[in-house]
């Protein structure tokens, strides 16, 4: 009798069924990171579950950001996940977990930017090629205002000044929490203006802008030829710049580099520190792959993060990519992922720095999306071919060592800012959407094949 009451009691009972959406909640995150490993975290071990009911998973993560990440990455794969696994639709829904965010946050910092949650100093590896920056970057953070106003850095795409950017805005908000901090694009900060005029509301644009305590602006070579906005920028420079407030800047050249700039705004540029990174070492690329296989819960040895290092050069976002194959092939078994399977999975790259032509890049995009050359060349802007080619750009950039005009010019003479424009947005999908990512992987394993 007293057996029977105590497993039918309505505690135990409880209990049960806590234990039982437990389970199926780790059975659905192991699932996210085999149906989408490029945006898996080790980290999501430590999502929880808020509320499971009416169709509604209602998932707990540990902080803002991270629950920003996931609702822009995941919710897809999550869904699919939770179908997969419990055989209903299931809709997602991520939030913050309440305590922490109510301790920690002031009211000015939920209106926060939102930040990549892997885009952290901690994250970030430190070598001869980035060392500058980078302390820049930790000094700027722990006195604003101060030490370098502006703080300038440069580099090629895909060198990592985006994350540090987030890196200072993440560790400034930690260090002052009452901080007003604005973190955007370049291209974002233009569009803002643009509707600002045309809705009337320039007062409070400017207000928003010129009264912040860091500024961070990605990507300025975007001000280029735009004249108005230039004007624009260049009074919130002065303003912030008059009241001590913080700014920073990034750019894939050097101020004085950044054609058709006026004189005014790249001296200005040049006030405070001037940083440069440049491509990471073979050490340094050896390291990174390390730090990024751990972010994702993957586990390399030595000799396979060695050998991607060698294979891929160019820039850190092929790193990644090169890994995310690695995990996709390997990471679904959870075993070690052998020296042999990083070769087959990756192919050897090193052959492939040779003679790729942007004439073999449209070959064979065109015949993948299957839109003809002509196309890609003319003035249409249709959907259907300004992707393909705004790909042909973006490829053609990383996979050869042509200029932004050279490229522009290949398709259709369009100037470097279009490209420029084009390998921006694509390398932004490639980091945010799944489907992209794997063509892009695709064309780039027939383009170098
Ligand atoms: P950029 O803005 O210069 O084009 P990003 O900041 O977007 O480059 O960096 C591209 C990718 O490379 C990101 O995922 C970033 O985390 C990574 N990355 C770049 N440099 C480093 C580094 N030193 N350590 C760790 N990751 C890095
Ligand atoms: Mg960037």
């Amino acid at each position: 009798m007293r057996l029977s009451k105590d497993v039918f009691s309505e505690s135990a009972v409880r209990k049960r069924l806590a234990q039982d959406t437990r389970e199926i909640f780790e059975a659905i995150v192991e699932r996210v990171k085999i149906l989408d490993p490029a945006n898996s975290r080790r980290w999501f071990d430590d999502l929880a579950i808020r509320n499971f009911s009416g169709g509604l998973l209602e998932i707990t993560c540990p902080d803002a950001q991270s629950a920003g990440f996931l609702q822009d990455n995941c919710i897809t794969s999550f869904a699919r996940a939770a179908q997969q696994i419990t055989g209903h639709l299931v809709s997602i829904k991520f939030s913050a977990d309440g305590k922490a965010g109510k301790d920690k946050l002031s009211s000015t910092a939920e209106a926060d930017p939102r930040l990549h949650p892997d885009y952290t100093f901690d994250n970030f590896v430190v070598g001869p090629c980035n060392r500058l920056a980078h302390a820049s970057c930790i000094a700027v953070s722990n006195s604003l205002g101060t030490t370098y106003n502006p703080l300038f850095i440069y580099g090629s795409v895909g060198l990592g000044k985006t994350h540090l950017l987030h890196a200072i805005c993440r560790e400034t908000r930690s260090n002052f929490a009452k901080a007003k901090i604005q973190f955007l694009s370049c291209e974002e900060f233009v569009n803002r203006f643009i509707s600002a005029i045309e809705a009337g509301a320039m007062a409070e644009f400017k207000n928003l802008y010129r009264t912040v305590d860091l500024l961070v602006i990605d990507d300025v070579q975007f001000l280029r030829e735009r004249e108005q906005s230039q004007e624009e920028f260049f009074h919130t420079f002065n303003a912030l710049y008059d009241n001590r407030r913080q700014i920073v800047l990034s750019a894939d050249e050097a101020p004085g580099q950044i054609p058709s700039l006026p004189e005014r705004l790249i001296s200005r540029f040049k006030w405070g520190l001037v940083a440069r990174i440049d491509a990471p070492t073979y050490e340094t690329r050896v390291a990174i792959v390390q730090k990024k296989a751990r972010l994702r819960g993957m586990k390399i040895s030595d000799e396979v993060a060695e050998s991607i290092a060698g294979m891929v050069k160019a820039n850190i976002r092929e790193l990644e990519g090169a890994l995310t194959t690695l995990y996709a092939l390997a990471g679904a078994t959870g075993e070690e992922i052998s020296l042999d399977i990083a070769r087959k999975a990756l192919g050897d790259k090193e052959t492939t720095d040779k003679n790729i032509s942007i004439t073999d890049i449209i070959k064979v995009v065109t015949a993948y999306y299957d839109v003809r050359p002509a196309d890609l060349q003319s003035k249409r802007r249709s959907q259907s071919i300004t992707m393909p080619r705004q790909i042909c750009m973006y490829l053609a950039r990383n996979l050869t060592s042509h200029s932004l005009e050279e490229i522009g010019g290949h398709l259709g003479g369009r100037d470097h800012t279009t490209v420029m424009h084009a390998c921006g947005k694509i390398g932004e999908l490639q980091q945010t959407n799944d489907k992209i990512q794997s063509q892009l992987a695709e064309l780039t394993k027939r383009i170098t094949k």
